[in-house]
């Protein structure tokens, strides 16, 4: 799918959503001297966003990320062609707090463990977003992808849930049901080094990418995508979903936090000047469902920044 589509897809399907909303917890007070800003923030607390694809048809696209990140005290996990790579992973050398490269390969090239391989010689830290794939995710083929990604102790991004469709006039081998959010339990648990990242919290299916992460230790997921545009007005509904807080009913978690929602990382799959909306959003949900305040700077980068070592 080019990146053409997926940003028109995107533009037809992000609309505004409205910042600042206090949760049932907040005082009145709070609400009277909350600023309605996306990003809240101090400075000293960077966001992660595993989900930024590169644009190859912005040919200032490294210098316009730098500005946003600058602005935004932003780290992005850049997803990258196999084309660019060398273009990203200079970039990454040079701002290694900033840009933290990630190889956007297809698990069905036949040269994919040779993609792989190098990518890794040139110091990239992860994979994604994996998606389209012509079977499913956990067919035994993509066995040496996982191997080496397992061997590297690398982070993958999988795309989840339903995918968009953007040539209606011919057919294409393209299903979302190769992408269910269920088939991150059974490569989390078979290469146990891997940290698992699913795209979308499976949308549709947030109940299953909930409950695989809450038994796999090594799974979190993002929120990108249509899912808080479509649930803005019901986001009370992801407490049913991420339900296990301070229950004892779950695994290991970043700083041993116990609130569900340290399953949810950051993640904007959008362009550049969306990204800051997308922090919002992510608000908008902390808020509506009462997430503690440690946990939200989990989510928007504390954990990405344990896992990738990033400095404060
Ligand atoms: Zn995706």
């Amino acid at each position: 799918m080019t990146t053409l589509s997926r940003r028109d897809f995107l533009a037809t399907a992000t609309t505004a959503v409205p910042l600042g909303i206090v949760g049932a917890k907040g005082s009145a007070a709070e609400a009277a001297s909350r600023v309605p800003s996306a990003v809240e923030a101090p400075a000293t607390d960077r966001i992660v966003d595993i989900h930024v694809h590169f644009d190859a048809k912005n040919p200032n696209y490294l210098d316009d990320f730098l500005r946003v990140s600058d602005r935004l005290h932003l780290t992005a996990c850049m997803l990258t062609p196999f084309e660019h790579r060398r273009a990203v992973a200079d970039a990454a050398r040079k701002h290694p707090t900033q840009i933290v490269p990630f190889g956007f390969v297809e698990l069905d090239a036949p040269d994919v463990a040779q993609q792989v391989k190098e990518l890794h010689d040139l110091g990239y830290r992860g994979l994604g977003e994996l998606e389209f794939p012509r079977k499913a995710f956990i067919d035994r083929s993509y066995d040496p992808v996982y191997e080496l990604a397992n061997e590297y102790s690398w982070i993958v991004l999988f795309h989840t849930g339903i995918v968009l469709r953007a040539v209606f006039d011919k057919p294409e081998d393209v299903a979302s049901g190769r992408m269910r959010p269920v088939h991150l339990d059974e490569i989390a648990r078979r290469f146990p080094r891997l940290t698992v990242l699913g795209a979308h919290c499976g949308n549709p299916e947030y109940e299953w990418a909930a409950e695989v992460s809450r038994w796999n230790p090594n799974v979190f997921f993002d929120l990108s995508g249509s899912t808080l545009v479509k649930m803005r007005g019901r986001l009370n509904h992801f407490k049913h979903v991420f339900w296990w807080s301070a229950v004892g009913q779950d695994t290991a978690t970043p700083n041993n936090d116990p609130s569900a929602f340290i399953k949810l990382v950051f993640g904007s799959d959008t362009e550049l000047e969306r990204i800051e909306g997308v922090v919002g959003q992510y608000r908008a949900l902390f808020d509506a469902c009462d997430v503690p305040e440690s946990t939200r700077r989990m989510i928007l980068g504390g954990t990405m920044s344990q896992f990738l070592k990033l400095p404060a």
